[in-house]
């Protein structure tokens, strides 16, 4: 069991760092917001007032941060963590950045003689909370086995698909996909309803079909027609839109790094960003289906 310092305790990190706790991991948590701190100390962690503080004799330093800005700041910033990280102490981010940016902080680790690794992952908040996330590796191998078990305990699937930020390129292909997926998926499931169908009927039906997709499955973006799912309570929770948007942003301009063409990938950048626009930034990013239901 490992002494573990998590940073970053939102809807992913959260239940992450509860998961840590029950798998018998001493885990001390910071996050900016004390209601998020609060309820990781109900799960059984003990709660620093900085993320400096967390690490005091940490073996395993755990951040799972919004965006690029945030990981940068946090380790590299002006009170960054990084110096301050105990000698042999394992870095590992779950966030999902910029490959350069998880490359530019692996780097100064290593300055530092700590390894780090980029491990991203997949599964969303249920995953989170059910420990059955995906992790996406990039890193050294020696450096993702001693991550193991630590990993397992948050989640059951871990690829190891290359070298430093290569974790954060691999997500960002699943996240692009996700996000013309969800948007397209909407766009079917409103054709068929201005044609009278039921959405319920017409979901299952493709469910089963050959448009099925963890859209229609688990995330159907049509009110309704799972109970689970965020469009069925007022698209709270969930990924959010302007994660997605930045996650799309992220892909963009990791195609245009070295010359790939994603057409819809682009368009679908742009639909995320008009739901923004539309003020549903904060809910979750299946929302995106109101662009084209909510200003009938
Ligand atoms: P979130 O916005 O719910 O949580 C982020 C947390 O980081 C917040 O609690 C915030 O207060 C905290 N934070 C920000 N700056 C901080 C700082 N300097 N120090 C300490 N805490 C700080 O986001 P989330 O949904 O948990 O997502 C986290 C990351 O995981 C993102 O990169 C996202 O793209 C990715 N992700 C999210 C999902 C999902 O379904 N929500 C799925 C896969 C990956």
């Amino acid at each position: 069991m490992s002494r573990i310092a998590f940073i970053g305790l939102g809807n992913m990190g959260g239940p992450m760092a509860a998961n840590l706790v029950k798998n018998g991991h001493t885990v001390r948590v910071f996050d900016l917001v004390p209601a998020a701190v609060q309820a990781a100390v109900d799960a059984g962690a003990s709660a620093s007032a900085s993320a400096r503080e967390t690490l005091a004799d940490a073996e395993v330093v755990i951040s799972m941060l919004p965006a690029s800005r945030h990981v940068e700041g946090v380790y590299l910033g002006d009170d960054g963590i990084l110096a301050a990280i105990p000698a042999g102490a394992l870095v590992i981010d779950c966030s999902t950045i910029a490959p350069a940016s998880a490359r530019k902080v692996s780097e100064a680790a290593a300055a530092r003689g700590l390894q780090m690794i980029d491990a991203p992952v997949s599964g969303g908040t249920a995953g989170a909370q059910a420990g059955t996330l995906t992790f996406i590796v990039g890193g050294e191998e020696d450096a993702l086995e001693r991550a193991r078990p630590v990993l397992q305990a948050m989640g059951k699937n871990i690829f190891h698909v290359g070298a430093s930020g290569a974790g954060q390129v691999a997500k960002l292909c699943n996240n692009m996909a996700l996000g013309v997926i969800m948007a397209v998926t909407g766009e079917a499931i409103a054709l068929g309803v201005a044609h009278g169908l039921d959405p319920k009927v017409l979901s299952q039906m493709m469910a089963v079909s050959t448009g099925r997709s963890w859209a229609t499955e688990v995330c159907n973006p049509w009110p309704g027609v799972l109970e689970n799912a965020p469009a069925s309570r007022g698209y709270s929770g969930g990924f959010g839109s302007d994660l997605m948007l930045k996650d799309m942003g992220l892909a963009v301009e990791a195609a245009m790094s070295v010359g790939a063409s994603i057409p819809l990938g682009e368009v679908a950048r742009n639909l995320y960003s008009m739901n923004h626009q539309a003020g549903r930034g904060k809910l979750d990013f299946s929302s995106v289906v109101q662009l084209i239901t909510s200003e009938k």
